[in-house]
């Protein structure tokens, strides 16, 4: 079975390529996933270089003039040496280089380019972290950056956010349900209103009718109950605005193919991994019901066209129970195909294990389901005793 550790570019800074290359092949991983382009984020880094690491949006290579030369979207310079003699390093040590990559999720970008981000069916742009994948700029930045990713040398591009992304409200102190938060993160910016509009929605109709419920629910109505399906919500919303969700698939489809295709060309391959997993148990590990691969249409992603389309898929399996690890890695295969290769994403520390027993049994799970990897997430974010609870993780699936 293949596996990998994810590692955070300032990981390496901070302690050492070596060191840290050193450790992940004594827990008996197979390759690492190192971070190529992340989001802005503080994160608690327990032996970090420094105890809470501030990171920025940005590429940590020297992005290629010759893929961004044309556009107007191009990576923010992050720490550009990271890659400098990786590949070789791994390579000593018989360790597998995957690179992994946040797409369109940049709040750097998005206020240097706010009409490239989503819009809200009030008209509003209040996300800027979310570059709209329906806008061609975003488009044609996230093919470049597909690209530049797999010509560091990396056997596999793992891409993150390469679709739509749910509500970040912030604060509110108005309940919104499951299912108005979710009308709350359509997009309905001209790209997105055209693109539903050539497939035979009425856009406009979806808009006035999701500015209508929410405009109610925001001037005190009760908030819907429940959580969002396409039954619930067609019931909820009407069927032009479920038309209207169902047809974003069709932006992130196409997207997904071009950036396959990017890397394909450059010879890595795609694992796309979308965020439903997370959306669902990131908090604390308890996913709300219903697997993944079941919600994952929410974000625009439709994993049966995906699966004739790229090769690899990862699963962020953010889950105590291992049975339910099972569960979403057997609806995952289901779903993409049974020949594609499915990776299972464990944390292997706080909130979703708690000892080394369950890291082992979701392991066992998720090869027992038919995962052909599984990869921990991450090094710099998990004390050294939860990291020394991989390798008998790894011991138990190999
Ligand atoms: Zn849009």
């Amino acid at each position: 079975m293949d596996s990998s550790v994810f590692v955070f570019a300032e990981d390496l800074r901070g302690e050492g390529v070596e060191r840290v290359l050193d450790k992940i092949k004594g827990y008996g991983a197979a390759g690492v996933t190192v971070g190529a382009v992340h989001h802005a984020v503080r994160d608690v880094t327990p032996h970090g270089l420094s105890r809470l690491t501030v990171r920025h949006d940005g590429a940590h290579f020297p992005p290629p003039a010759d893929l961004f030369s044309g556009l107007r979207l191009r990576p923010l310079a992050g720490h550009q040496d990271t890659f400098d003699g990786l590949r070789e390093a791994c390579a000593e040590r018989g360790l597998r280089l995957h690179g992994w990559s946040v797409f369109l999720r940049n709040a750097t970008l998005g206020r240097a380019h706010p009409d490239v981000t989503v819009r809200d069916c009030f008209g509003d742009r209040g996300s800027p972290a979310d570059l709209c994948p329906a806008h061609p700029d975003a488009r044609a930045y996230a093919v470049a950056l597909a690209r530049a990713v797999a010509r560091l040398g990396v056997e596999s591009v793992v891409a993150e956010s390469l679709h739509f992304r749910p509500l970040r409200a912030g604060r509110s102190f108005v309940p919104l349900g499951p299912m108005d938060a979710y009308l709350f993160g359509l997009c309905f910016c001209d790209y997105c209103m055209r693109r539903a509009a050539d497939l035979g929605v009425d856009a406009e109709v979806a808009r006035e009718e999701c500015a209508g419920i929410l405009g109610r629910v925001l001037d005190g109505d009760p908030p819907a109950q429940g959580e969002v399906t396409r039954a619930a919500l067609t019931a909820y919303a009407g069927p032009d605005v479920v038309a209207y969700a169902r047809a974003r698939s069709e932006t992130v489809t196409t997207l997904v193919s071009d950036v396959a295709a990017a890397v394909g060309d450059e010879g890595s391959r795609l694992v796309f991994a979308d965020a439903t997993g997370a959306v669902k148990g990131y908090r604390d590990g308890l996913p709300t019901p219903g697997p993944a691969a079941h919600d994952a249409w929410q974000l625009g992603v439709d994993l049966v066209a995906l699966g004739d389309l790229v090769p690899a898929f990862a699963v962020l399996a953010y889950a105590r129970d291992a049975a339910r690890v099972a569960d979403d890695v057997g609806a995952y295969l289901r779903s993409v195909g049974k020949d594609r290769e499915v990776r299972a994403v464990l944390r292997p520390g706080h909130p979703d294990t708690d000892s080394a027993d369950r890291l082992v049994a979701k392991a066992r799970a998720a090869k027992a389901a038919g995962a052909a990897a599984v990869d921990f997430y991450a090094y710099g974010l998990m004390p050294h005793p939860v990291l020394d609870r991989v390798p008998a993780a790894l011991a138990e699936v190999r």
